[in-house]
């Protein structure tokens, strides 16, 4: 393997629990977190695979609470006219995932499986049943009103985060993980769990920040003010390629598709430059009271076939037009290039 890109550290040290991905016992210290006031971590890197995750993991159950907490900052915070205007986002990208991922793959006709794990809105998992009419769609998700939500709005199954109800909820052909690996408890398990689901030949999709980028700020407040960051979204995992990778090879996947893309947010330094002028953190007030807001499912309540019928959407040639001019993945740099935003993987179940 590579070597991997190490963040700065002042101390190595013993973890609470050992590297997720390989077991290490041992690793550097890069970082601390406040996650917003529920928890505070220490961040650590594992030498071997590059993984920066908390030490001690996480919780299921703050986990579930923090999840919970950031959809209501989210929704409550929106108004519905930018919520509507969201789901026709993921409508739209889900269609164009189809028709620019997924068309080569598998016949337009074929009955997918598809399962999405953190779906938020839904909508992708819709945009690209629109492309295959004939598909089946589960949503599994940690945050029970969400999966309410989805009960209300969609055809579709559900399930909670248990692993005994995935796994005896049937095989699939497609699992959709699209900003969701960054927020896992144990990232190796869920991989496993992926691979064990799928059918075989089954393809696993995911988008996830690059770690090199997402953990920048953390790790330069440590060094530079000793500082804990204050944690607003609940990134607990922050990937290299070789991390990625290494997950892949060891839960039986092989890459079929695999970018960087996005350089808009740090388009100069690549995320990668010192960093001197640092914001005062302000925890929100607000963080207890939203615990009193109303719930995701009203938040999102609406009409799912006005939505659709509103929409520039299907195979005529202007909706493919447009969709390509907006939804495409922009400023794609290669796998390994230290850049990018985010990551963007296909894999394939190979064992
Ligand atoms: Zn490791």
């Amino acid at each position: 393997m590579n070597q991997v890109y190490l963040f700065s550290s002042f101390a190595s040290i013993k973890r609470k629990n050992d590297c997720p991905v390989c077991d290490n016992q041992t690793g550097a210290l890069v970082g601390q977190i406040n996650y917003i006031g529920l928890e505070k971590y220490n961040m650590v890197q594992c030498a071997t695979c590059g993984l920066v995750n908390c030490d001690p993991l996480p919780t299921g159950e703050v986990t579930q609470k923090g999840c919970d907490l950031l959809y209501r900052m989210q929704q409550n915070t929106n108004t519905h006219q930018k919520i509507v205007k969201g789901f026709k986002r993921s409508y739209r990208r889900g269609g164009y995932f189809a028709r620019n991922h997924l068309a080569n793959i598998f016949d337009k006709n074929t009955p997918l499986k598809i399962l999405e794990v953190g779906a938020g809105d839904g909508y992708f998992s819709q945009g690209i049943a629109n492309y295959y009419k004939k598909s089946h769609i589960t949503y599994m998700d940690i945050v029970e009103d969400l999966l309410t939500y989805y009960k209300e709005h969609f055809t579709c199954k559900t399930i909670s985060s248990d692993l005994k109800n995935v796994l005896s909820s049937g095989k699939y052909d497609l699992i959709i993980a699209r900003d969701l690996v960054e927020h896992l408890i144990n990232p190796l398990d869920f991989f496993k769990m992926a691979s064990e689901v799928l059918d075989k030949d089954g393809l696993i999709f995911f988008i996830t920040p690059n770690g090199r980028e997402d953990f920048w700020h953390c790790n330069q407040r440590f060094i530079k003010r000793n500082e804990a960051l204050l944690l607003h979204l609940n990134h607990f995992n922050y990937y290299l390629p070789e991390t990625l990778d290494l997950l892949l090879s060891k839960t039986g996947f092989a890459k079929e598709k695999a970018f960087k893309f996005g350089l808009k947010r740090y388009r100069q330094g690549c995320g990668h430059q010192a960093m001197n002028d640092f914001y005062e953190q302000v925890m929100p007030d607000t963080v207890q009271g939203f615990l009193n807001t109303k719930p995701i499912h009203e938040c999102f309540k609406h009409d799912f076939k006005q939505i659709v019928s509103s929409l520039l959407h299907g195979n005529t040639w202007v909706a493919k037009i447009y969709s390509t001019l907006a939804d495409r993945e922009r400023e794609v740099v290669d796998y390994f290039a230290p850049m990018g935003h985010e990551f963007f993987v296909i894999a394939r179940k190979i064992k």
